[in-house]
Formats: C-alpha cells, sequence, structure tokens
C-alpha cells in the first residue's frame, strides 16, 4: 500500500481539494491526476507516483490540505523509486528533474523552446502547450515570472500600495482624522513585498507542470537555427520564441558604488536613504520616487527632457508635478547628471548647471536596453539591431523561418501587457493560427500619485500628424467620487475623430487612473464614438462615470457641467 501525500506547494497551506479524479476500485498510471488543490494563484494537479488501484480516498471536494496530508491510498506492485509513494511535488525542481527527453527518429526535444520565463515567455509556453504543442521553457533564474513578476510591476505595485497607503492617511490629517507619523519597519515591508511576489512565482512552476511544459533552467545560447545550449545540454527545435526581455540601461562614467542602485536595487533597500536623488524622470523613475517619498526619504529627480514622462502629453503630467513639487525636495527638468564623485559622507553629484549635493543613495533609472545582443541571434542567422531588438512582424516572425521574438525584446513599448499578448500570438501562429499583433493601442499607466494613464493617440501625436480631432476633457472637481476620496486633482481627456467623434485616444490622470483607462481601450478596440461611451450606463459614483462624462462633453450632453457648444449632428 503507498499513501499519497500533497508534495511540497511551496508557501501555500490549507488549499482547497477543487476536484477528486479517482473512486476506490479506479486502476491509475504513473503521472495520472489523482486529486485537484487550488491556492490562491493556481490549480494543480497531484498526481499518482506509481501505478496501481486505489484503495481509498482520503479526501473530498471542499477539504483543506497541506504539505503531508495524506489523500489517496494507492495498491501498488511496487514501492517506487522513493519508497514512500509521496506525490512527484509540484514543484520548480521536479520539472527540472525531468529527464531530458531525446530526440527520436531525428525529430527534436520539442515543437517549440521558449527562451526567457516572464510573463512574455511564459505566456508563450503556456499558450503553445494548450495549443498542444510540445513545448520547452528556458530560464536563467530559479524563479519563473522574469522581470515582471520578480523586480518590476508585481514587487512595485506592493510598495506603490504601502505609499498610497500613508499618503491616504496624511491626506485625512486635515480632515478630522489624524494618526502618528509612520514608524516604518522595512524588514517586514519587504518580507511582505516579497511575499506578493512568491505567490506568483510559485504558481507558474505549477501551471508549467500541469501543462506538462518541460522547464529547464540554465542560460541558453543559439548553436544555430534549430539548437541551443544550456548549461552543456543541447536543446533542438523546430520553432522558438526568443522572450530573452531586457535589463536596465546604465549610465557611463558612474563610480562602483553599492550606493548607486537600479530599480531591483530600489525595491530590496537594506535601508532607506535620507536623501536619494532619482536619475530619470520616466514611469519607472517616478514610481520609485513616489515609494521613498512615502517613506520618508528627501527625493530629487533629475530629468534630461523639458518634460517629466516625456512620451506622455503635458495636461496630464501637470496635476502629478503639481502634487510631487510640493513633496519631493527638487524636481530638476532639462537637467543632466554630470559626474558623482563618491565620498565617505555620500554621493557628491554635479548636474549640468553646475550645482552639487551630495545623496546618501542614487537611482539610475533611465530606461532599458533588450537582451538581444546576450544570447548569440546571430548564430542562428537572427538581425538584432544595434540597440539589441530583435525587428518581427505582425506575427512575431524575425527573419529566420521557424524563430519568432516577443516582449521587450522586440521593439515596441517595454510592458508586460505587450509581452504577453504577442505571446499568445507567436504561440497561435506555430500552431498554425491565422492571427497577427494588430492591437489598436496598447496602454501605459504610471502608478505615481496620482496615477497617469494613456493610451491610443496622444493630443501630442495628433498635432503632430494633423490628425482633425476634437477633445473633451471632465475636470475630477466636478465628480462627486473624486471628491469624496478628497482627490479632484484629476482630470479625464478623450479625443475624438472629429468627422466620426470615434475615439481616437484617451488620457486619464488621478487615483486609480491605470484600472480607469482599461474602458477607453476596449472602446476603442470596438471602434466606439462618444455617444456609444456616453449611452452606456456607468455606476454612480464612480471615477468610471468621468470617462461617460467627457464623452457626453463631445456629444453635447453633458449635464454635471454646462455643456460645451453644441456639435453638428449631436443628440439633442
Ligand atoms: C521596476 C519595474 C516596474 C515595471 N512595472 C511595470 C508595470 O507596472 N506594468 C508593465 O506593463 N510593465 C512594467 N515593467 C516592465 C515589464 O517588467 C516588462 O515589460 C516585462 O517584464 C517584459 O517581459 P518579457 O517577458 O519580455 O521579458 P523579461 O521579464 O525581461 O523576461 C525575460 C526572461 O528571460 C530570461 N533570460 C534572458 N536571457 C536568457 C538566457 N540567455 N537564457 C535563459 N534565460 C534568459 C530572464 O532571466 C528573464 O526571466 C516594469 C519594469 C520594471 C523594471
Amino acid at each position: 500500500m503507498t499513501e499519497v501525500r500533497v508534495p511540497d506547494i511551496g508557501d501555500f497551506t490549507d488549499v482547497p481539494v477543487i476536484e477528486v479524479h479517482v473512486s476506490p476500485g479506479d486502476e491509475v498510471a504513473v503521472e495520472d491526476p489523482l486529486v485537484t488543490l487550488e491556492s490562491e494563484k493556481a490549480t494543480m494537479d497531484v498526481p499518482a507516483p506509481l501505478a496501481g488501484t486505489v484503495k481509498q480516498l482520503q479526501v473530498k471536494v471542499g477539504d483543506r490540505v497541506s504539505e503531508g496530508s495524506v489523500l489517496v491510498t494507492l495498491e501498488t506492485d511496487s514501492a517506487g523509486p522513493s519508497g514512500d509513494g509521496a506525490a512527484a511535488p509540484p514543484t520548480e525542481a521536479s520539472v527540472q528533474e525531468e529527464p531530458p527527453p531525446s530526440p527520436d527518429g531525428g525529430g527534436q526535444d520539442a515543437q517549440v523552446v521558449v527562451l526567457g520565463a516572464g510573463v512574455g515567455g511564459y505566456t508563450a509556453a503556456f499558450r503553445a502547450a494548450d495549443l498542444g504543442l510540445k513545448t520547452i521553457l528556458i530560464e536563467r533564474y530559479e524563479r519563473l515570472g522574469g522581470v515582471c513578476l520578480n523586480v518590476g510591476c508585481i514587487p512595485s505595485k506592493a510598495l506603490l500600495h504601502a505609499a498610497r497607503v500613508i499618503a491616504e492617511v496624511e491626506e485625512m490629517g486635515s480632515r478630522g482624522i489624524t494618526y502618528g507619523r509612520p514608524k516604518i519597519d522595512l524588514e517586514p515591508l519587504i518580507g511582505w513585498k516579497q511575499s506578493v511576489v512568491d505567490k506568483l512565482t510559485g504558481g507558474l512552476a505549477g501551471l508549467a507542470r500541469q501543462r506538462k511544459v518541460e522547464v529547464i533552467r540554465g542560460v541558453a545560447r543559439f548553436e544555430g537555427p534549430n539548437a541551443m545550449t544550456v548549461e552543456g545540454r543541447t536543446v533542438t527545435f523546430d520553432n522558438c520564441i526568443i522572450a530573452a526581455g531586457s535589463q536596465a540601461a546604465t549610465l557611463p562614467d558612474l563610480p562602483d558604488d553599492p550606493r548607486i542602485i537600479d530599480s531591483t536595487g530600489a525595491l530590496a533597500p537594506d535601508e532607506l536613504p535620507e536623501r536619494l536623488l532619482v536619475i530619470g524622470g520616466g514611469i519607472i523613475g517616478l514610481e520609485m520616487a513616489t515609494v521613498y517619498d512615502a517613506l520618508g526619504s528627501e527625493v530629487t529627480v533629475v530629468e534630461l527632457l523639458d518634460q517629466l514622462i516625456p512620451e506622455c502629453d503635458p495636461d496630464l503630467i501637470k496635476p502629478l508635478q503639481q502634487r510631487i513639487s510640493t513633496r519631493y525636495e527638487d524636481i530638476r527638468l532639462e537637467t543632466k547628471v554630470m559626474s558623482v564623485e563618491a565620498q565617505k559622507s555620500g554621493l557628491k553629484v554635479t548636474l549640468s548647471d553646475e550645482q552639487t549635493a551630495t545623496y546618501d543613495r542614487i537611482l539610475v533609472a533611465v530606461g532599458r536596453t533588450p537582451n538581444g545582443h546576450a544570447i548569440d541571434a546571430a548564430t542562428a542567422g537572427v538581425n538584432v539591431d544595434e540597440r539589441g531588438f530583435i525587428p518581427v512582424d505582425k506575427q512575431m516572425r524575425t527573419n529566420v523561418p521557424g524563430i519568432y521574438a516577443i516582449g521587450d525584446i522586440v521593439p515596441g513599448p517595454m510592458l508586460a501587457h505587450k509581452a504577453a499578448h504577442e505571446g499568445k500570438v507567436a504561440a497561435e501562429v506555430i500552431a498554425g493560427q491565422a492571427v497577427e499583433f494588430d492591437a489598436r493601442a496598447i496602454p501605459s499607466v504610471a502608478y505615481t500619485d496620482p496615477e497617469v494613464a494613456w493610451m491610443g493617440l496622444t493630443e501630442s501625436e495628433a498635432k503632430e500628424s494633423g490628425v482633425d480631432y476634437q477633445k473633451q476633457v471632465f475636470p475630477w472637481a466636478a465628480s462627486g467620487r473624486a471628491l469624496g476620496l478628497g482627490r479632484g486633482d484629476g482630470l479625464t481627456k478623450l479625443l475624438f475623430e472629429s468627422d466620426s467623434h470615434r475615439l481616437l485616444g484617451a488620457g486619464i490622470v488621478g487615483v486609480n487612473a491605470g484600472d480607469l483607462i482599461a474602458e477607453t481601450v476596449l472602446a476603442l478596440e470596438m471602434a466606439a464614438d462618444a455617444e456609444d461611451i456616453g449611452l452606456t450606463v456607468h455606476p454612480h459614483p464612480t471615477l468610471s462615470e468621468t470617462v461617460a462624462f467627457a464623452a457626453d462633453m463631445a456629444a453635447g450632453t453633458i449635464t454635471d457641467l454646462m455643456p460645451p457648444r453644441p456639435r453638428e449632428g449631436a443628440r439633442a
């Protein structure tokens, strides 16, 4: 008899059994699923470690179990390789330990090899597997999830939530509710952020296993158009999806000093700097500035260009700049860092206007560099441009048949949602589907305070390209919901095509702008016009109404403000 127990399921305990696949008397083969468990992130099958007959079920749907709980008793012919009948754990290690598939009859190891397990790579691999393709996912780090899950989107947003809580408490001070100054205990705060990351990345390993995606750990390099090496092993493939991502760009001539950090370092501080200099007024720099400001650091931001987040319309940046200029020590636009001198007392910085100041930490947030030159792509004949990007067509095909590329390593905005969508397209194209990446808009969000979000055509682009557009802006000072949140500082701007009144672009600044922008992306994809949006009943009172109100302004039907001059053809 063999008792099948819950294997190592990472940090999860007390997880529910959501499905039982066998009954007493059933014959099972090795790897047949016995029960399915559900963690916060993923469902995972517990497979039979050995072939045999189910003698007894120790659990039913709804029971909660943890590592070691007995699930099923199997009558088996042998005690199996481990002797204890423990189910193979759905963990990264077990996936890694699977023997390498050997080519059979001249075939390849996999129909699809995905290089890099970031958001783009794991999405592509999982979609390929779901489409029935034999898939291998290669990742140099132990944890799956790449930059976004480990050192990007997810940990930064966890810390930004902490920052928002601190700011909200402060804001209530003038409204009759006063707390003391926050006491920041860095270790549990960073521990909590890491627990969020661990939950997500742990779930990915289970999802890979459930889909029978083989995960190989190690640094991969191309050997040719149908092979790559990973830690001495040659992996052959019919198709490859390059999803090797990007890394933080650096500045030349900076001293080698641990007090100079990139975004990864900023997400795991060992102490809070009294004075922080952020080099780069883009999204990543400003998000980290938001965190450190809330945690109590004196923050200075230096930006080379004449606007923070230069790719965004200036009217959307204004409310952000107004708020942070009252909170930060300094915001220096059109300013360059000329030199940094590492001194015992701090990092002495000289700016292009010859001013000097000393900081405890410097965060370098000057963009990201694609990893195209780090994977020997040329050996496979794949074109890589001088910046490290791999050019692709709308089906994510590189110049080499059978080799695709997605995510940060291909041109376009370096955003996780773009990488994921491209990953799906690449997998579907390989599976023979007639699809291409044809998104009409890829939304951008700065999760600063206030948040800034935009999608589609920006007003600056409309002006530059001479598009005939109509703009409507609904100020949040007229939104009951925004006022109730104490945050009437936002605005919602919609751009419509003058003739058709179809939505062309949108920009929102204010709390939760990142969530609100999604509706406008859908409207753009569905070719909605102002009346489609305005006539859609939005719940009241919500910030989402500001989108409908801006559309009502375009349709000439706004009642919460005085209507702008009616336009021809508007609803009477
Ligand atoms: C601080 C920060 C915050 C961010 N916040 C957001 C956000 O809020 N929203 C958003 O949309 N985007 C955000 N981003 C950007 C987002 O993280 C990236 O766009 C996304 O991670 C790109 O995914 P990817 O799969 O293309 O590449 P990556 O996430 O870079 O993954 C590539 C993977 O390939 C692996 N790899 C590389 N070379 C090799 C090799 N030779 N062998 C084996 N493995 C290899 C890497 O280890 C990595 O795991 C943020 C980025 C940062 C740095």
